[in-house]
């Protein structure tokens, strides 16, 4: 079956030196995925092709600038980020697409340098890994963006990146920081402010994808639904439970979360044409993600949806015919 990626990652031999992390203990896994990000030739394609990929959307991986102190190199660095991953669009269209990198240290230079991308260098919407300096995309900072995003009518992928402070629960248990744990539950707590902020009354087009099945959040949306009723905020209408905000204004992807028993609660809880296929891309086992996708009790018109008819929706594509390219 034909599919497209949406959390797949890359990375400038630059912002290389700010990785989050090791994302391994293994000092040859780690080579290699160094490797893979600053990759666009033989072993991408290879192993799309491998897995029946027909088509990446690529992203800087975290935290890229949103790392930076320095606002003017933020800047500088992203745009030229997004111009590299640009070239390597133009050199294979139907294979590669971009989510651009943006320095949201500065929400204005973040609205433009996101205009630029869409409308100069065909790209299908951003991706931003996590909080900026402490500042979270609820915050008014930020409303001068979401209306740029609104008019653009482009997704924006919310991406773990790194965390603002580290809560105390996490002393002395490094092993809970990251991917293993730290990071869904920042996310989710990301996504979740947006929702109690208004954000989505306020600019009511904006479209969210979340990575990881959703952060565990529609997991838990019997939860946030009937203790909303309980505590509810002044800024969200008591009838708008969390759930539906999330359904309508959330779109969620399977990047690094290959079981089936999870996928099958996902699309009960979001919807048949809310959930789509990813894989996270160099860290995960993109063979591995494809097999999962391809055997996953589903029925063939869900699976075409996850796999790439939703994204062809929410990225405004087709796979039949090229993506965008540079005018
Ligand atoms: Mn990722």
């Amino acid at each position: 079956m034909r599919k497209i990626t949406l959390e797949e990652h890359f990375s400038t031999p630059e912002l290389s030196k700010n990785l989050v992390a090791k994302p391994t203990k293994s000092e040859s896994r780690f080579k290699d995925i160094v490797c893979r990000l600053n990759d666009f030739d033989e072993l991408r394609i290879e192993t799309m092709d491998k897995a029946g990929i027909d088509l990446q959307v690529i992203s800087v991986t975290a935290p890229g600038v949103q790392a930076h102190s320095n606002i003017k190199e933020a800047i500088r660095l992203a745009q030229q980020a997004n111009d590299m991953l640009a070239v390597q669009i133009q050199k294979r269209p139907t294979r590669y697409a971009g989510f651009a990198h943006l320095a949201t240290q500065d929400a204005y230079a973040a609205a433009d340098e996101l205009e630029r991308a869409v409308k100069n260098l065909g790209f299908l919407g951003a991706l931003i890994n996590g909080q900026t300096n402490g500042h979270f995309l609820d915050e008014e900072m930020y409303f001068p963006f979401w209306e740029r995003v609104q008019d653009l009518d482009v997704p924006i992928y919310l991406h773990p990146g790194r965390m603002a402070d580290l809560p105390l629960i996490y002393n002395g248990h490094p092993e809970l920081i990251g991917p293993i744990w730290s990071w869904g539950c920042d996310t989710a707590a990301h996504a979740l402010r947006m929702v109690f902020a208004g954000t989505f009354k306020r600019y009511p087009r904006v479209k969210i994808i979340l990575g990881h099945m959703g952060e565990m959040i529609p997991y838990f949306f019997w939860r946030l639904d009937s203790r909303w009723k309980a505590y509810q905020s002044e800024k969200v209408a008591p009838e708008d439970l969390p759930s539906t905000i999330i359904k309508n204004h959330f779109v969620i992807t399977t990047s690094g979360v290959f079981n089936p028993d999870v996928l099958i609660n996902a699309i009960a809880a979001m919807g048949k044409d809310n959930v789509m296929f990813s894989v996270d891309y160099p860290y995960e086992d993109t063979q591995l993600a494809s097999s999962f996708i391809e055997t996953a009790p589903i029925s063939e018109e869900v699976r075409a949806k996850i796999c790439y008819g939703t994204a062809e929706r929410i990225l405004k594509i087709n796979l039949q015919s090229p993506t965008p390219s540079t005018p």
